[in-house]
């Protein structure tokens, strides 16, 4: 299975021998105590990176997801996202489980909504209405296809959301991935929000792991949740120490990834019945409805090939680039695209 060109997801990257060198020689203590020095380490990096006061290590984006939800809202209150975006759709219901919290989904090109669109969703102060309570980004927007959000909507959106007394959330867990495609650093992007968190175990290839960013108030509550969820951890050096080796060595390299999805939405093109998404960042969705043959028939073919895909649903499929796929690989796969699907 090594020979295996794995473009399911920026998730299935494993740990390379550098990061599990940093991991077997972390400096470590008790987490809960706050006594893990290279825990407290990455929470500072990813501070500072952020431009935001404080940081808190958890060991999943989702719970990142949650916790904000559980310390921006009360039950009964609602959470204004995109339909498309992971917090409504893939964290098992979860604002609701976790928050007791609404959700009330937007729609948009892309993954992106406009400033009108906001205002309409906001709720009226109305004893008849659940209080929107927060406001929800994706960037880059993960199912849509990885585009990376401007900043000056981002803005508008945000002091919408702030004069109506919603607080902002950014789920940031290809934030890196929005910076590295446009530019505009993280702590641009999380200027506007009360928290924000990235994610070490997608593209930046550690194998567990998410940092979420705010004030020092935000962060001193979402360490009661944390407990309560039962994230708190102990000798979590062990893994922050792989987080940190990912900020030194692959957050500028996701550049690379990003070129890749390019040379691989390029070859898909050549068959002019497979309609490509606009590549951004290093998601590549393709629709095959015109081929007349489902995405599943194209992922065995693809597979059987040495490719694996992931299947959206009946016409769509996807692929991701990430850190275990290098150049040659791209082309070798790039060759295999070429060959299934002819032009
Ligand atoms: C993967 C992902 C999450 C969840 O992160 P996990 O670390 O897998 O729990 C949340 N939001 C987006 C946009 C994601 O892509």
């Amino acid at each position: 299975m090594s020979s295996l060109i794995d473009l399911y997801s920026d998730t299935c990257t494993r740990p390379c021998p550098g990061m599990r060198k940093a991991m077997a020689s972390a400096e470590v203590g008790d987490e809960q105590k706050r006594e893990d020095p290279t825990t407290n380490l990455l929470q500072e990096r990813v501070a500072e990176l952020l431009g935001k006061e404080q940081a808190l290590f958890l060991p999943s984006g989702t719970m990142c997801n949650q916790i904000a939800l559980k310390v921006h809202c009360r039950p009964g209150e609602e959470v204004i996202a995109h339909e498309s975006s992971h917090i409504i759709n893939y964290e098992t219901g979860g604002p609701a489980a976790n928050a007791g919290v609404m959700v009330r989904p937007v729609r948009g090109e892309k993954g992106f909504f406009s400033v009108e669109t906001l205002e309409r969703a906001i709720s009226p102060i109305d004893n008849h209405l659940a209080l929107s309570r927060m406001l929800s980004i994706e960037n880059t927007t993960n199912r849509p296809g990885g585009y990376v959000w401007n900043l000056g909507l981002i803005e508008q959106l945000c002091t919408l959301a702030k004069e109506k007394g919603l607080f902002t959330h950014m789920d940031g867990a290809r934030l890196l991935n929005a910076s590295a495609s446009s530019g505009i650093s993280a702590a641009d992007y999380a200027q506007y929000f009360d928290s924000v968190w990235i994610d070490f175990s997608k593209g930046l290839g550690a194998p567990v792991g998410a940092v979420i960013a705010g004030s020092s108030d935000f962060i001193e509550q979402a360490w009661r949740y944390k407990h309560q969820l039962g994230g708190a951890l102990r000798q979590s050096g062990i893994i922050a120490s792989a987080a940190l080796y990912a900020l030194d060595n692959n957050s500028e390299r996701l550049v690379e990834d990003h070129q890749h999805a390019l040379v691989l939405a390029n070859a898909l093109k050549e068959n002019e019945k497979l309609m490509v998404n606009e590549v951004q960042t290093n998601i590549v969705i393709v629709d095959c409805s015109e081929t007349k043959q489902t995405a599943s028939h194209w992922r065995d073919q693809l597979y059987s090939q040495g490719v694996e895909v992931s299947v959206m649903d009946d016409y769509c499929f996807r692929l991701v680039t990430h850190l275990d796929v290098n150049e040659e690989q791209i082309g070798k796969a790039c060759d295999i695209i070429k060959k299934t699907f002819g032009s």
